[in-house]
């Protein structure tokens, strides 16, 4: 058959099953797959892979396998639900490049519900776009690879090297199911990650690092001597606009990177969670902060580690309170390098 005519029957064989495709994202959807509860939707991706024929690889995902490998990010919280699965496709005569089809499973919290104009895991389609929480990010790219590869099927093609569809936990936080995959062994000569962001390929990326910081306060009554008490709540302000200020400096730094320089803003400081205060009429005694920020690829972790850190110490030291009192930080997820596909 003359390529042409191939490649229009292939994309004719992906819209006959486009309806089927959609209603199996739908069923996806449905699984409230946040961070530490994905289990049965990796059940759920485990059983169509079978149910497609293909070679079946479901593993809990054990930190002490991954720990000392390099893109590992520090784990805040039980792997013991966390389950990979890999579906292998075996040519039967293999002459090509094999391929990695990689997509996670791990969708980020709903945020207040009354906000949602819907139950976020009701899957409704509407002016032809469905809406639900990982509707997008990512479970279409998931049923989009295992719905490619049966339109092939359905014209009876089959690609002619090993392809492996990953559905993959955690990527929302740290990578390290992806990570868990390559310690197990799957590799390729290419890996396509159907993320849904801009309609194009991407090829450059930042890092995300994750950290959490504890500032103490003095507790006191809110009725003492005026002098009296350390509020943490409004110590941990100095720090978080110490760090704002350094977000500034990052970047600042885009004019020398080639991929995000005209970006209008590579990096973001996101201060994503805040916790602190016991009782209104109680001086704080403690509150505690969590921030994502970005490195450009070729920026090394230990030097961005390094200056994150130089600028908390210093924003402590400049503090009477804090000098003597320096908040605490750790790292409990992404730590990530930015990264460039030449
Ligand atoms: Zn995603």
């Amino acid at each position: 058959m003359p390529e042409r005519i191939a490649d229009e029957a292939i994309l004719r064989a992906v819209d006959d099953g486009f309806a089927r495709q959609v209603a199996f994202l739908q069923d996806l959807v449905r699984f409230p797959s946040q961070r530490g509860e994905e289990h049965p939707a990796q059940s759920f991706m485990a059983a169509a892979y079978e149910a497609d024929g293909y070679a079946v690889d479901m593993w809990r995902v054990d930190v002490d396998e991954i720990r000392d490998l390099p893109g590992f990010s520090p784990v805040a919280v039980s792997y013991d639900d966390a389950f990979n699965v890999v579906a292998t496709h075996t040519p039967r005569n293999a002459t090509g490049r094999s391929l990695i089809l990689n997509g996670h499973i791990d969708v980020v919290p709903t945020g207040p519900l009354d906000r949602w104009v819907r139950d976020p895991y009701d899957p409704v389609i509407e002016d032809g776009w469905m809406h639900g929480r990982g509707a997008g990010d990512m479970k279409a790219g998931l049923s989009a690879c295992l719905y490619a590869l049966s339109a092939l099927r359905s014209l009876g093609y089959q690609p002619a090297a090993n392809v492996y569809l990953q559905s993959v936990v955690e990527e929302e936080c740290t990578g390290n199911g992806a990570l868990a995959c390559l310690q197990r062994g799957y590799r390729a000569d290419a890996a396509f990650i159907p993320e849904p962001l801009e309609p194009r390929l991407m090829r450059a990326q930042v890092g995300p690092i994750w950290f959490r910081v504890e500032v103490d306060g003095d507790p006191q009554h809110a009725s003492g001597a005026f002098s009296a008490g350390a509020n943490a709540i409004e110590k941990a302000f100095v720090i978080i606009q110490a760090l704002k200020q350094l977000e500034i400096v990052w970047n600042a730094r885009k004019v020398d990177d080639r991929h995000f320089h005209d970006h209008p803003h590579p990096i973001r400081f996101n201060l994503g969670k805040i916790e602190g205060g016991e009782w209104t009429s109680s001086v704080p005694a403690r509150c505690v902060f969590e921030m994502r920020v970005a490195t450009y690829p070729g920026q090394r972790l230990e030097d961005a580690r390094a200056e994150l850190e130089a600028c908390i110490a210093d924003a402590a030291r400049a503090d009477p309170f804090l000098a003597n009192r320096p908040p605490k930080m750790t790292y409990n997820g992404f730590m990530a390098e930015g990264y460039v596909l030449e």
